[in-house]
């Protein structure tokens, strides 16, 4: 059975005889996808948790479900009933979905997945979606300029930021016992640490890459990285629809990965976790993947990280990501790495586990413009700051950014509100107090005036 965060796979495309990929009609679908069409109660729940809807932009899931069942109605073979509550005389003039559906509808979604989630009918909105921006992506090119940029870095350089593959192992800078493996040589190690790209480029997360791996020395974890032989998963080609893009990348990481005789993995983004662990098999990469908050949580029940000193006394509140949460079930692990740090107070955001408000960045939307509505990450991170939390922790790199813009987009400052992975916050906490990134003085400042 296909794994909860898994794409439907399609063929390998350099190889098949398929003229048309994704959908575009109603014969595109599976009989599950047409079946759900009639099982929709129209209820709204999937609405009432869209991200996308709530700020403005032109997506209603519910919408997407009714105008599949209009289409099936006006052009099925056989001929069935629209949707309840449709209007059966609407006119449809050709057999395409993009006869109801805008590609900026599409566009719009981040595949958080609250929709399919929370369908009482386990319909499935996020499938629908993902197949239609396949069809637009593979066989019509018709996606956001800004898209176009990132299908191009790593079509080219192997990484969306489109920088070069040889600075991917700068951030270890000066710090030791970061071992760098050539692809193709044999691992060593018990774990192939898998920084990812933003952990590798962007700023913000190169610290959560040294907070991860100075973590890992510290609990003695045997680990090597691949450096420049690392490139993206293709996760943001496939989520926007580029299936050729995802498979390119997909066969070359697996070729490394398979001839190292790599086992396990470690990887802090949950994009790179569900890619690797749970569509990378279907191509023949198969590696027990763990989420550094997994690990993380493991070394810390095991004593390999001791905790007796950790303390920070604040009030954190986590953001659920949701790759990690809906897409992979896991929602206690970061939770209980932050817990056990002591003198912590731990809150919860309004909307927290399986309705966990999205940042605004999955489904490659990172890569794209946000110019209709309020941003989500606005939204998501006055949310967050509401709780008077002196601390947001989040477990994606996405997550990370996008959080941190919003919450300094408020004129909240690093001193007043800390925005950082579980690494960086479980790392400050193990630090003397002095060492700690956000000294204590402010900290009680801030949560003084909060309460
Ligand atoms: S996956 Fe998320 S953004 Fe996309 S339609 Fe569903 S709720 Fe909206
Ligand atoms: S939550 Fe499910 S049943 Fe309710 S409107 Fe959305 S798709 Fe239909």
């Amino acid at each position: 059975e296909r794994p909860k965060g898994a794409m439907k796979p399609l063929p390998n495309l350099m190889e098949t005889e398929l003229e048309t990929f994704g959908a575009s009609v109603i014969e595109d679908f599976t009989w599950k996808q047409l079946l759900d069409t009639d099982s929709c109660t129209m209820c709204g729940r999937c609405t009432s948790v869209c991200p996308a809807h709530a700020t403005g932009k032109p997506l209603d899931p519910r919408e997407i479900i009714l105008k599949t069942g209009e289409v099936m109605a006006a052009t099925g073979d056989p001929v069935v009933s629209p949707p309840i509550g449709v209007d059966a005389e609407i006119s449809i003039s050709a057999n395409s979905m993009f006869e109801r559906v805008t590609p900026e509808e599409l566009w719009a979604c981040t595949s958080c997945k609250a929709c399919d989630e929370i369908c009482p009918v386990n319909i499935e909105i996020l499938d629908k979606i993902l197949d239609m921006r396949r069809y637009l992506s593979l066989m019509e090119s018709n996606f956001p300029t800004e898209l176009g940029n990132a299908y191009r870095s790593m079509e080219n350089s192997g990484n969306p930021w489109g920088l070069s593959q040889g600075s991917r192992a700068e951030w270890i800078d000066d710090l030791e016992g970061v071992e760098v493996i050539e692809g193709g040589e044999p691992l060593e190690s018990e774990f192939l640490y898998w920084v990812g790209c933003a952990g590798s480029f962007d700023d913000k997360n190169k610290k959560v890459s040294r907070a991860m791996s100075q973590l890992l020395t510290m609990a003695k974890v045997s680990f090597s990285i691949l450096g420049p032989s690392e490139m993206c998963t293709g996760d943001p080609a496939r989520r926007s629809g580029n299936e050729y893009i995802f498979q390119m990348l997909a066969a070359q990481n697996i070729e490394t990965l398979n001839s190292m005789g790599v086992k396990k993995i470690i990887t802090q983004c949950p994009h790179c976790f569900n890619t690797l662990g749970n569509e990378y098999p279907e191509l023949g990469g198969h590696y027990e993947v763990v989420h550094h908050s997994q690990l993380l949580e493991w070394l810390i029940d095991q004593g390999k990280l001791d905790m007796t000193n950790a303390e920070l006394n604040e009030r954190l509140v986590y953001h659920d990501s949701c790759y990690l949460g809906r897409h992979n079930d896991v929602y206690q692990a970061p939770r209980k790495v932050v817990a056990s740090i002591g003198g912590l107070e731990v809150v919860e955001a309004e909307r927290q586990g399986t309705q966990g408000m999205c940042c605004g960045a999955g489904g490659g939307r990172m890569w794209m413009e946000e110019d209709t509505g309020k941003n989500i990450n606005v939204e998501r991170s006055q949310e967050l700051l509401a709780t008077g939390a002196d601390r947001i922790a989040t477990a994606c790199p996405f997550c990370f950014v996008m959080i941190d813009d919003g919450v300094k987009g408020e004129g909240v400052e690093e001193t007043e509100v800390k925005v950082g992975d579980i690494a960086i916050h479980l790392l400050d906490a193990l630090q003397p107090k002095e060492d700690q990134t956000k000294p204590l003085e402010t900290v009680s400042q801030g949560k003084d005036e909060n309460d």
